[in-house]
């Protein structure tokens, strides 16, 4: 288990990234939800050890992070949001190179950059450059060289921006596979990457935890609250102007608006809470507003 408490980072220019922000993450995935600028790469940086927070104290396990980072980087696998570029090298022969660096060495090496190429269904295009990878791939490859060395700790910051659905999914399905008695952090601004896989999430705005826990129950929190139905783009801005509007999308010719009430309003159906619906209320709940697509 990972705990954070206190952690608070501000930029030069007084930009406020973590503001006092404590979690507990337990093993199996999370994920952590929220829009650009909210501080998640901070923090993934932060937990990774590659900067330090202003205040604050880490504990994963038995290890202090803070004052054994060597223990913590021993344990970790990362993928930041900028792997940077991709040099023209064989991914067995980068992912034996990365082994390497891990500390493994003989048969330990080729054994272990064997099985991240197969559990990242990357084996049958070793041998081909990575800078000639799809997306999807390269993303797989990036997921292949956090998993060296069996951590027990892997952090991936917005692993799946830029990917087609198929990608999208074929990768989500990865994540959840590794997960099993590990911690996996998954920083995303995309609800659906959290939606189906995480037990437990968080949504971070302006560098503070919204909420933290189980997506199940706050989508029941929002049972009974939430109406919906279609209408013209001309009675959409009416119904702004008396109704706290969750969410709007073109559906079938008309929009599709979403409300919070606690009674139903005029003419409007219930709607079955989702994610995003949680998503989006916490956001405009704390004044963070609707997130543009
Ligand atoms: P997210 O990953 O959720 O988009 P970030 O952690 O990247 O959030 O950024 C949080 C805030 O900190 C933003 O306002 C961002 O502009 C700022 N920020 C991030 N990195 C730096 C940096 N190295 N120096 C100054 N400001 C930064
Ligand atoms: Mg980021």
């Amino acid at each position: 288990m990972l705990t954070l408490s206190n952690i608070s980072k501000t930029y030069a220019g007084n930009v406020v990234a973590l503001n006092d922000v404590s979690l507990h993450i337990p093993r199996g995935m999370f994920g952590l939800l929220g829009p650009n600028g909210a501080g998640k790469s901070t923090l993934m940086r932060t937990i990774a050890t590659l900067q330090e927070p202003d205040t604050g104290a880490i504990q994963f396990d038995d290890i202090d992070v803070r004052n054994d980072k060597s223990a913590l980087r021993r344990t970790l696998g990362y993928l930041p949001q900028e792997f940077g570029s991709y040099p023209r090298t064989s991914a067995d022969a980068m992912l034996m190179h990365f082994a390497a660096l891990k500390g493994l060495h003989g048969t330990h090496r080729t054994q272990a950059v064997e099985r991240v190429l197969l559990q990242t269904n990357l084996w049958d295009v070793r041998k081909r450059s990575v800078d000639k990878y799809s997306g999807g791939m390269k993303q797989r490859f990036g997921i292949a060289q956090a998993l060296l060395g069996d951590p027990r700790l892997i952090i991936v910051d917005e692993p799946t921006a830029g990917l087609d659905p198929a990608e999208r999914r074929r990768f989500q399905n990865l994540l959840a596979g590794i997960a099993e008695d590990r911690v996996v952090i998954l920083s995303t601004h995309i609800v659906d990457d959290v939606a189906e896989l995480c037990p437990t999430i968080a949504i971070m705005g302006r560098g503070r935890v919204l909420k933290a826990g189980d997506p199940g129950k706050f989508m029941a929190d929002l049972q009974g609250k939430l109406w919906t139905r279609i209408v013209s783009k001309r009675d959409e801005e009416g119904i702004r102007g008396n109704h706290a509007v969750v969410s709007s999308r073109f559906k079938g010719g008309g929009i599709e608006i979403r409300i919070l009430a606690d009674t139903p309003p005029e003419g409007m159906d219930p709607a079955q809470p989702d994610l995003e619906d949680v998503y989006f209320t916490t956001l405009i709940e704390h004044g963070i507003g609707e997130p543009v697509d």
